[in-house]
């Protein structure tokens, strides 16, 4: 007989794993015990050598489908000489490395529980076992306990406790475990947060949003708002009331064959609908949809729906209960505050969008929108990352020697806590200039610390002296007397893609995006970087235009259209000619040209971002946009699906001379190209721009690894064209799979730039 003693660390909790072991242990005949400590489980086993070696092998290759284990570690003890196998009691001191395990979608056995009559969990919208159910949004404490879940104040009856207490059941230790008899119930609140009374609150809802109505429903991360996507009516009335003109709404279908029927579903988009993670996915609209019109209110003039399905019992009897009929199902907000997660916050926000509120007793600790994602070149490339994905930990390449928080930027915010080899990114935040989505930013930043257990001992934040979450930084340090470690923001962007990859060596980094604060007090956002995350140096930029009116210009893409226009010498007026639908007046021409020659709050910009807004706006489209990136996403929607057609000219050398580029769009308007071409050639042009610039970079640097980061290269069509491109030529290319590209993933580089700071000698 021997003894060995098993640490196992990674997701290893609130996924199923102790069930796990104590079965895998059973079928051997070993005795012992496991048990969680915050961060890890600890096995102790017992029995012939052998059985160990077979217990130790197994419990790597046949782990639980959730969890994921990145380091265990095995020594020989003494023997005890037990007579059975036990799930110890958790260990509740605080140790490093928690891991909460993010939401996980139904599953498939849970599914056919739920709509079997003989089950006693027949149609309840709560059921859950080891594999499936809420997370992070119901947990209030580490480690992951019932009693430190939102379900605390449910007590299981006998039948659950049952299930509870037998390692040969779905449920054993399944912590949010319920059943109609003693778990959360469904609830239908009027708008003014009365209850309605009703034998069904689900189907009073059902008929509501199948009437043309609106409805707000409670689900794993917040309200959505939930209407009949066919509904043209009832899709402008929520567009109205949302104040949300223009940004396309996801929708619900019940699975992937209802998907078909208006989207275009490759393999890869398939496995990612149906993950656990259940993401909103982009998908590719068919160009007649048989009978089955959407509202065209739902994704305006957009080729691509964002689909999601079902991840919650209550979706599911939702969607089936609709008759498969595709639901809007949009955050339950007024445009980007954060999303509703109490019954008094749905009454109060949502009140006056909604007719009827369907809201239940499980409270929601932790709000967590809803994920974004698409597929581009078979790979997934994240656009935003929140349930279901965060907050599983991201592997750092680099040790990280303290805790650091990472608050990221200002926009599509994430922070990120890191200690050892995991970043934990927090879920979506949302843009930290409204007042409610900094307050839950500092709320969450709180919660993840005391989930984690973790006090940050250095503070990474953006350089922007204006970012609200450079302020809070900023306030912490100088409270807590911890130091700060400011990152240039596209040195960021470079960073959070090789961390994603787990490079640490020098690379080329092309950074496109919107804006970023850069150390010349310029706009930076097309920038040719070379370095890793100790250093960066600025290689290559496109040419600096003013930004006329600064922050006015992101929302008036015509205004960008005048500099550029200036800056390749064209007359500016062609702006007025061609925004017919949205006019500009010659006087407001003027106007932007005193501002440029004046240099009036006019700072030059390098940004890509803001050279789609120009071209589009130049071309007749997008000339004034309701969301930053809006001209650049519709330009990509015109280019996509049209042929290859040459490009245009540019100049190269250390700067990005796009005046030929300007000059060349104005000829072929002169020439009546349509829109869709010239949309076509740019990309191209990007593209070529890429190319070279990486050519000369290799040559100089003899560097062959590049890095692909910013908010831009959330188009497809232009990564897949540059990713093709670069590897053509026999470079190294790295985009995102992980993280978004846009802003989003900026708290991982941050933290990967202040391990490397940390772990560096001359640092201690
Ligand atoms: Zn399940
Ligand atoms: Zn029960
Ligand atoms: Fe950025």
């Amino acid at each position: 007989m021997e003894r060995l003693s098993i640490s196992v660390r990674g997701i290893v909790q609130g996924v199923g794993f102790r069930p796990f072991v104590f079965g895998l242990a059973s079928r051997l005949g070993l005795t012992g015990f496991v048990r969680n400590l915050s961060g890890s489980v600890l096995i102790e086993v017992e029995g012939r050598q052998e059985k160990l070696e077979c217990f130790f092998h197994e419990l790597q290759v046949h782990a639980p489908k959730l969890s994921r284990i990145d380091d265990i570690q095995r020594h020989p003890l003494p023997t005890v000489g037990e007579t059975r196998f036990r799930i110890e009691a958790s260990d509740p001191t605080p140790h490093d490395q928690v891991v909460i395990s993010p939401d996980v979608a139904t599953c498939d056995a849970c599914c056919a529980e739920l709509f079997d009559p003989r089950d006693r969990r027949f149609r309840y919208p709560f059921l859950n076992c080891t594999n499936c159910g809420p997370r992070l949004t119901i947990i209030e404490g580490a480690p992951y306990d019932r009693q430190r879940t939102t379900m605390a104040p449910f007590a299981m009856c006998a039948a659950c406790l049952a299930e509870y207490n037998d390692p040969r059941d779905r449920r054993f230790h399944a912590q949010p475990d319920a059943c109609p008899e003693c778990g959360p119930q469904l609830r239908l609140l009027n708008p003014a947060g009365e209850t309605l009374e009703s034998a069904d609150p689900l189907r009073a809802f059902v008929d509501e949003v199948l009437r043309g109505g609106i409805g707000a429903i409670k689900g794993l991360g917040g309200f959505h708002l939930v209407c009949d996507a066919r509904d043209q009516q009832a899709v402008d009335a929520l567009c109205a009331r949302k104040h949300r003109d223009q940004k396309p709404f996801a929708v619900m279908l019940p699975d992937v064959a209802h998907t078909e029927r208006y989207c275009l579903v490759s393999p890869a988009e398939q496995t990612l609908l149906n993950s656990h993670q259940r993401p909103i996915v982009l998908l590719r609209m068919l160009g007649d949809p048989t009978g089955q019109a959407l509202a065209s209110g739902v994704a305006p003039g957009n080729p691509y729906l964002g689909v999601m399905l079902p991840y919650t019992p209550l979706h599911h009897l939702l969607t089936h209960e609709v008759g498969g009929a595709p639901l809007v199902m949009t955050s339950g907000n007024q445009s980007d505050e954060p999303i509703a997660r109490t019954d008094r916050e749905a009454v109060l926000r949502l009140g006056g969008i909604a007719a009827i509120i369907l809201t239940h007793n499980r409270p929601i600790h932790v709000r967590c929108d809803d994920s974004v994602t698409r597929v581009v070149a078979n790979q997934e490339l994240p656009l935003r990352r929140s349930r279901g994905y965060a907050p599983q930990p991201i592997r750092l390449p680099i040790e990280c020697r303290r805790p650091v928080l990472a608050v990221g930027g200002q926009f599509k915010s994430t922070f990120a806590l890191g200690s050892g080899r995991h970043a934990v990114l927090s879920h979506h935040i949302g843009d930290l200039d409204h007042f409610a989505a900094y307050r839950a930013f500092e709320i969450e930043i709180g919660l993840y610390e005391q989930l984690l257990a973790m006090q940050p001992q250095s503070i990474v934040h953006d350089m922007h002296p204006d970012y609200a979450s450079t302020g809070y930084a900023a306030r912490r340090a100088a409270e807590q007397r911890v130091p700060l470690l400011p990152v240039q923001h596209h040195h960021a962007h470079l960073a959070s893609c090789m961390a994603e990859h787990g490079l640490d060596e020098q690379v080329i980094g092309v950074i496109f995006d919107g804006t970023g604060y850069g150390p010349d007090q310029a706009v930076w956002g097309g920038e040719f970087l070379v370095g890793d995350y100790a250093h960066y140096r600025r290689a290559c930029h496109l040419r600096y235009t003013p930004l006329p009116g600064g922050a006015k210009a992101i929302q008036e893409p015509w205004r960008m259209a005048v500099a550029h226009l200036l800056d390749a010498g064209c007359d500016p007026s062609i702006v007025t000619r061609n925004s017919v639908a949205d006019p500009v007046t010659r006087g407001q021409v003027a106007m932007v040209e005193k501002l440029v020659s004046s240099g009036f709050n006019s700072p030059p910009t390098s940004s890509v971002g803001r050279l789609f807004d120009a071209v589009a706006a130049i071309s007749g489209m997008a000339a004034r946009v309701s969301y930053e990136g809006q001209a650049a996403m519709q330009w990509e929607w015109l280019a996509t699906g049209t042929p290859e057609d040459g490009s245009y000219p540019f100049e190269l050398a250390d700067v990005v001379d796009t005046r030929p580029l300007v000059k060349a769009i104005v000829q072929d308007l002169v020439r009546g190209t349509q829109q869709r071409v010239i949309a076509r050639r740019f990309h191209s042009t990007l593209a070529s721009i890429i190319v070279e610039a990486c050519r000369r970079l290799r040559t100089q640097a003899a560097l062959d690894a590049v890095v692909l980061s910013g908010g831009v290269f959330q188009n497809a069509l232009l990564l897949e064209e540059t990713c093709a491109r670069l590897e053509q030529d026999a470079f190294r290319v790295y985009r995102h799979r992980l993280v978004p590209p846009n802003d989003g993933g900026l708290s991982l580089g941050q933290l990967a730039i202040a391990a490397k700071h940390y772990a560096a000698p001359e640092t201690h």
